[in-house]
């Protein structure tokens, strides 16, 4: 059975996965937001602002799931709402990145979707990509305009960048790599002259391959396990040691201390 991440694990996870966002290139500046859906009313999400390639796991930010800040010392990304209204719509997602890589971007402002079965690799791990309409950045206009395409594991924003997400934060990330790198190869398919799309028949063959390896939707890798792996520190504490000490691992430690913090925000 996988085991739930602990919070400074998934802190760890944001802060590598903006480090690779900033050395692909996919982001610059303080572009970009990264968030995980820890619990089914936490999201640890990138704070407003900063470069995603210099974060620090204190940077990160804890959200409930209409966006108030709940602890962390710097606010929350100003486009957590498209986020949010991923994991509203898709329970099986657990982790959303969004970033502005150049070639995907390049079709967002082209206008251009993904949407035609070019590359069997990138249908099998992503789908077709879909292009959604503007929404202004910062205000619910971009959260909208994602709505309608919650379905989708990618989405192109227009005239903005790019939309992935997963059942857990490599799987969007890597997602992001695969938009991006398809962009690429269909830009060069189009100066070639000639994107062939796959045929009917080959694209009812990927869409079934990649059904069967899906997770049963509902069902997100990171909290289907909390319920079942939650009670393990507890239950600890309830049988002190010969002496009366209670022995715990550092992580455990560490888990606890993040717990009696989160009951402290709750209202
Ligand atoms: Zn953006």
């Amino acid at each position: 059975m996988p085991q739930r991440k602990r919070e400074f694990e998934h802190r760890n996870d944001i802060v590598e996965v903006g480090r690779r966002l900033y050395q692909k290139g996919f982001v610059a500046a303080a572009d970009g937001n990264v968030s995980v859906r820890m619990e089914a009313d936490r999201v640890l999400t990138t704070p407003s602002g900063l470069n995603k390639g210099r974060l620090s796991p204190e940077d990160l930010v804890v959200t409930d799931m209409t966006g108030r800040k709940v602890y962390g010392r710097r606010d929350p990304s100003s486009e957590m709402e498209m986020h949010l209204v991923m994991y509203r719509e898709r329970e099986d997602v657990c982790a959303v990145v969004h970033a502005h890589p150049v070639h995907a971007s390049g079709f967002a402002v082209a206008g251009i979707p993904m949407d035609q079965p070019l590359l069997s690799e990138a249908l099998l791990t992503l789908g077709t990509v879909p292009l959604a309409r503007y929404g202004t950045p910062t205000t619910p206009e971009l959260a909208e305009a994602v709505r309608p395409f919650a379905g989708f594991d990618g989405i192109l924003l227009a005239n903005h960048g790019a939309l992935t997400v997963g059942s857990d934060l490599l799987q969007a990330y890597d997602r992001m790599e695969t938009l991006e790198h398809s962009a690429h190869i269909y830009l060069v398919a189009r100066m070639l002259g000639s994107a062939q799309p796959l045929s009917e028949e080959h694209v009812t063959k990927l869409q079934q391959i990649r059904e069967r390896c899906q997770p049963p939707r509902g069902s997100c890798l990171g909290c289907q396990v909390l319920e079942d792996s939650i009670q393990t520190v507890p239950s600890k504490l309830t049988q002190p040691a010969p002496g009366g000490t209670y022995q715990l691992t550092r992580e455990e430690l560490i888990d606890l201390i993040t717990d009696v913090v989160k009951d402290m925000g709750r209202p």
